[in-house]
């Protein structure tokens, strides 16, 4: 075991402030990670507020952050796939069972049993739970360690790890591709990854937004065109067009709105997760066949197949990169969605102090 820097928070209300915390040495099939950005999400701030309590209650001290991004310094004797060196990502999950039946198929964000990257019990009786990546090393096991793409802007590549995947595996499963109609609702952290996506996959991308200023972002993200939704009659124009809307807003809203946009086997998949129910109107999905869903992150084979398409296709987030003292007025800023578009901590800040 060994000692790394890292922020932390000590109960719901206290402000992430410094300390130290144990990591494993690296066994057998270990990588040792030096965290050199990390992204903020939105689960993080949940999480460490403990308002996902019935879900996930959160234990104290926490140490949140699952979008890191870092290079290799360490790796256990029956490593294969990765040296000291190279760089690699960790996402929201650090372990799983390996042998159910979503395992075996590579689709390890439905395992009963995984292992989120923080908050988790910590099946290596390091700490009782796992910490994150506010930090500035971590030891992953390699199946749960990913490969970054060397062309990629490490700080903007970050977010991939979360905010990239959620919105890439939806658009795949549902085959979002080139002469399909694509709505994205939602202009944020999520929806401007879901922006660059549609657009990359070739499909006729259009942002949903209440806000008429955030149209030139839109555009220059990769829309092909944006729809004031709060404007029924420019919502009338797109009734029964759409074959897929990702749908990323965490707010209560009318869904049906959106649900009638689609045309005959549309879907609609939440990313978004509003904390209440949404009514939905089931009449509007009968006629049409459509469906409503709704859908976490991916799989690691599926990960990694988003990061190298980001490689070949040069995508990456917006992000502010801030230094690890500001992540507490990070905070507050994401509560009142003041960030293009999402937060990336640059971890030397950790190391300076
Ligand atoms: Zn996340
Ligand atoms: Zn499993």
């Amino acid at each position: 075991m060994y000692k790394t820097r890292a922020y932390s928070a000590a109960s719901a209300a206290s402000p992430l402030a410094r300390t130290s915390i144990p990591r494993r040495d690296p066994t057998e099939r270990d990588v040792q990670i030096e965290i050199l950005n990390c992204g903020i999400c939105h689960s993080d701030l949940h999480y460490k507020r403990d308002e996902w309590h019935d879900v996930m209650p959160a234990v104290y001290p926490c140490v949140p952050g699952h979008e890191i991004v870092g290079r290799v310094t360490k790796v256990g004797s029956g490593v294969t796939k990765y040296k000291p060196g190279d760089l690699v990502g960790v996402g929201c999950l650090v372990d799983s069972d390996r042998t159910c039946r979503e395992c075996r198929e590579g689709l390890e964000q439905f395992c009963p049993n995984m292992v989120l990257t923080y908050g988790s019990p910590d099946r290596h009786g390091t700490a009782p739970v796992t910490y994150g990546g506010y930090s500035d090393s971590i030891v992953v096991d390699e199946r749960f360690v990913l490969r970054i793409p060397n062309n990629l802007n490490l700080a903007a590549a970050a977010p991939l790890l979360c905010a990239g995947i959620t919105t890439y595996s939806p658009m795949r499963h549902w085959g979002v591709s080139e002469g399909k109609k694509v709505g994205v609702v939602g202009l944020g952290g999520l929806g401007h990854m879901g922006v660059k996506f549609a657009h990359a996959f070739g499909a006729h991308t259009v942002v949903f937004t209440t806000s008429p200023n955030k149209r030139e972002d839109a555009l220059r993200l990769g829309a092909d065109e944006v729809v004031v939704s709060k404007d029924a009659n420019e919502m009338k124009k797109h009734a029964g067009s759409f074959d897929f809307i990702l749908d990323c807003v965490a707010a209560p809203h009318d869904v049906n709105a959106f649900i009638n946009l689609l045309g005959r086997d549309g879907n609609l998949t939440m990313v978004g997760a509003p904390d209440k129910p949404l009514p939905v109107a089931v009449f509007g999905l009968i006629f049409g066949r459509k469906s409503f869903s709704g859908s976490p992150i991916g799989g690691l084979p599926e990960t990694q197949e988003m990061l190298d398409f980001c490689g070949t296709n040069n995508i990456t987030a917006d992000v502010e990169v801030i230094p690890i003292q500001k992540i507490n007025e990070a905070y507050e800023r994401m509560l009142k969605s003041d960030v293009k578009y999402r937060f990336s901590i640059d971890m030397a800040s950790l190391k300076s102090e």
